[in-house]
């Protein structure tokens, strides 16, 4: 079943039970100062949880596109995370309740395909609960789920939040076991990845803040109505639906993979193993670019540009990161994206038009960072080959923080790109003694910022990105330094 065939018979489901359907809002979470991208369907509707605004329906449904970057290292390695992914859901304002939101959720998913539902076998799903939710675990069994398919499972999983102050509650999520190829007997509990969580339905009825993590926080208080939030990964149950073992190889991304592996002469899937954990890394890679590739799409189109700060920031670096990893496969034949890109494009464009009839300003976007980036690499690739050698010669497996600060101030080479390379190369950098020398160029900018001569165009660009790069948590080039080293 195509994905887009999915979202519409998901859709189609809410709105036959009294659904309002609403409309996707745009990645960049603008209402919300704590949160740069949605991060899940129900962000749109948190003055209705609260009790802020007054719904105009008691029931809706939608198809969010949704942005997760503490996802990011999680992406080609697990079989089930990409940075962009879309979350099918149904919402309750203060309507229906547990029973209701469990009675949907099994129709749908268990419903035959010639009845407008998924077809799933009964027999593989599994179900969880938060810890004393007695009154869920009833209800499921209710549907013919057995008792030893219901799982209990603490707050880190079962009990839901944004991440930031605003509307929570316990959760119970729907997990379809893939059988033993890909992992595991023993449930979600034992293997996330054999078992694949699908589907997330939150009983949305605390206020919390003080969120010091997934686990502790400070409930507020009841929120004025019980209201359902689920969120079902569209890109999940469309890996589940047409049996592929990961979403990177579903209708909607597979076609930029198996562009990547053609370019780079890599033939996909050589690990035997359909064990997510067991992938070859060339693999990942391969997944790592048509995440990063699609995700880019989907973030200009929705009007961010690369910059050193914020949304900008992030959309730099996977923009990056994408490029970085294609090099490594192989490919040295100029730019990538002007190839990658325009398959994004084909892949998304049958449900958001948009990214067809704007692609100019988004493709312009795109490959004037990757033009940039490619000649940042240029310059300072010679000098750290240079310095790598010397650091060998010397019989050194440190690269010192002088020739990282160098390679920084003079041809814009960002840290996390030296760290990368010194790994790939065997060395370590001295990360401190960089940080050192960075501290002190900034004291001195601030005593006599006129005097400063910076002798490369690209470095207030870095030295900013650096300076900003403090808040959003993006550990993409370590990431692929690990994977290199
Ligand atoms: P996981 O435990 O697998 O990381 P989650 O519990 O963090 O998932 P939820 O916050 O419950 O996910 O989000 C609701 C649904 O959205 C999930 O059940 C899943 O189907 C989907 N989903 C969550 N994160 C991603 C992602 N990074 N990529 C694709 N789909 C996702
Ligand atoms: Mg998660
Ligand atoms: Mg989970
Ligand atoms: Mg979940």
């Amino acid at each position: 079943m195509k994905t887009a065939e999915i979202k519409r018979r998901f859709l189609a489901h809410f709105e036959a039970a009294g659904h309002t359907v609403v409309p996707s809002a745009p990645l960049p979470a603008i209402a919300d100062p704590n949160l740069l991208f949605i991060n899940a369907g129900m962000v749109q509707f948190v003055p209705f949880f609260l009790g802020q605004r007054t719904p105009p329906y008691p029931r809706a449904a939608s198809v969010q596109k949704c942005i997760r970057t503490p996802d990011i290292d999680e992406v080609g390695k697990t079989s089930r995370h990409g940075t962009f992914f879309q979350m099918n859901g149904n919402f309750s304002f203060g309507d229906y309740f547990k029973e209701g939101a469990i009675k949907l959720a099994w129709e749908l998913s268990t419903n035959p395909v010639d009845k407008g539902g998924f077809g799933l076998d009964p027999e593989r799903i599994w179900a969880t609960v938060y810890l004393d939710d007695d009154e869920a675990i009833e209800l499921w069994k209710k549907t013919g789920l057995p008792a030893e398919r219901i799982v209990r499972r603490g707050k880190k999983d079962n009990f839901w939040s944004m991440g930031i102050p605003g509307p929570a509650g316990p959760c119970s999520e729907l997990y379809y076991d893939r059988g033993p190829a890909y992992g595991k007997e023993g449930g979600p509990e034992v293997d996330e990845d054999r078992y694949l969580e699908f589907w997330n339905l939150v009983f949305m009825q605390y206020e919390i803040t003080n969120v010091r993590s997934k686990e502790d926080f400070d409930i507020v208080g009841e929120l004025p109505n019980k209201n359902i939030d689920t969120g079902m990964g569209l890109e999940r149950i469309a890996s589940i639906l047409q049996g592929v073992d990961n979403l990177y190889e579903i209708d909607e991304v597979n076609p930029i993979l198996a562009k990547a592996a053609e370019m780079t002469g890599k033939r996909y899937g050589q690990a035997t193993s359909k064990v997510a954990g067991e992938s070859h890394p060339d693999d990942v890679r391969l997944r790592v670019i048509a995440d990063h590739v699609r995700t880019a799409l989907m973030v200009i189109s929705d009007g961010v540009t690369p910059s050193n700060e914020g949304r900008g920031y992030v959309l730099r670096r996977i923009l990056r990161r994408a490029i970085r990893s294609i090099r490594l496969l192989g490919w040295h034949e100029g730019p990538a994206l002007p190839i990658l890109l325009p398959i994004a494009r084909d892949c998304m464009a049958p449900s958001y038009p948009e990214v067809a009839a704007d692609f100019d300003r988004i493709s312009s976007y795109a490959y004037g960072e990757e033009e940039a980036f490619l000649q940042t690499l240029r310059a300072g690739t010679t000098i750290l080959d240079t310095a790598v050698t010397e650091a060998r010669k010397s019989d050194k497996s440190v690269l010192s923080g002088e020739k990282a600060f160098q390679l920084h101030d003079t041809y814009g080479f960002p840290i996390d790109l030296t760290l990368e390379i010194a790994a790939e190369q065997g060395l370590t950098v001295d990360e401190a003694g960089f940080r050192r020398l960075m501290a002190e160029q900034r004291t001195r900018a601030k005593a006599d910022a006129k005097a400063r001569k910076t002798g490369h165009a690209d470095l207030s660009q870095f030295r900013a990105a650096l300076e900003q790069g403090g808040p959003v948590e993006f550990t993409g080039y370590r990431e692929v330094a690990r994977e290199s080293s």
